[in-house]
């Protein structure tokens, strides 16, 4: 099974996710203040809930 892991993104450095499925996003997202999110588009829209686009990587893959 896939598990999304936290992003961050490159343009806003705000949180966001990578991997794992839609379903995961709030998993993922929900335990940061929504202040701290990633605000680019276009969102995707999971369980009612507008959540951030996919970010790049997950953060713990590494530092660059
Ligand atoms: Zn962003």
């Amino acid at each position: 099974m896939n598990i999304g892991k936290k992003s961050t993104c490159p343009n806003c450095h705000g949180a966001t996710w990578f991997g794992g499925d839609a379903a995961d996003i709030p998993d993922v997202l929900d335990i940061y203040p929504k202040e701290e999110w990633c605000s680019c588009g276009p969102k995707i829209e999971v369980a009612g809930k507008e959540y951030p686009p996919q970010g790049p990587k997950a953060d713990s893959w590494g530092r660059r």
